[in-house]
């Protein structure tokens, strides 16, 4: 069998596109995206050989790269396009920052584990994707001093929509978000902000369930 230099077999990596597009992922620029992109440097060496199959993996300080559909799925709803401007909040790997890397202008991406932030750098860095800046910071809190963002992705549940991410969306913007109970069902959020006459308003679409880390308050103390 061909190994490739990313770790993957050839031929699991090109089960992996078949599963996103017979899980429904359409839109041909993700899809590109995720091709391009290899999920096999941003897992831990131990799980090289299974970095392209279709499940969520533990990185450090107990936290998860989200399974690969997920991170499809959430990027097609987003509706990324070339001049846009992203905000992820919760980087972990770094590989959904890699991935709206390949399709927006710009992405700036919040981690409360300075250990996380600093891989998630080094990888990126590592393969040429200039266009991130990894943040050490509390998510909740995005990035004041760079909005207006005309994206912004949530890759951690929220108990409810963090109001200060909504403020920091730019008018037509569009926010994903898992939203529920810390270990109890949760869905992903889609948020629309709409820039009318009257000031405005966000309108709301529940999408599928899934099950995220719990995105927590304040910058890790630990490491
Ligand atoms: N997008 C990641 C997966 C993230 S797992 C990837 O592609 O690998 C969720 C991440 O959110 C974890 O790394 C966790 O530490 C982080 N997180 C949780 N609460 C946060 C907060 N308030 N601010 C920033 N990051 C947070």
């Amino acid at each position: 069998m061909i190994e490739t230099s990313e770790g993957g077999r050839d031929v699991d990596r090109m089960e992996f596109l078949l599963t996103l597009r017979r899980r429904g992922i359409g839109d041909q620029a993700v899809l590109r995206a995720m091709d391009e992109v290899p999920r096999g440097r941003f897992v831990d060496e131990g799980f090289a050989a299974t970095a392209y199959a279709d499940q969520a993996l533990p990185i450090s300080c107990g936290q998860t790269i989200s399974q690969p559909y997920v991170v499809a799925y959430m990027t097609e709803q987003l509706g990324v396009r070339p001049h846009h401007r992203v905000l992820e909040i919760g980087t972990g790997s770094g590989y959904q920052a890699a991935v709206l890397s390949r399709l927006a202008r710009e992405v700036v991406s919040i981690e409360r584990y300075r250990t996380l932030a600093g891989q998630a750098r080094a990888r990126l860095a590592a393969l040429g994707y200039d266009n991130v800046e990894v943040m050490v910071g509390d998510g909740f809190l995005g990035c004041a001093a760079k909005a207006p963002f005309d994206r912004i992705i949530v890759t951690a549940a929220a108990e409810e929509v963090p109001q200060a991410l909504l403020e920091q969306l730019a008018d037509d913007g569009v926010m994903v978000v898992p939203v529920g109970p810390h270990n109890g069902p949760q869905r992903i959020i889609k948020l629309t902000k709409s820039a009318t006459a009257d000031g405005g308003g966000i309108a709301r679409e529940e999408l599928i369930p899934v099950r995220f880390v719990p995105l927590l308050p304040g910058q890790a103390q630990e490491l």
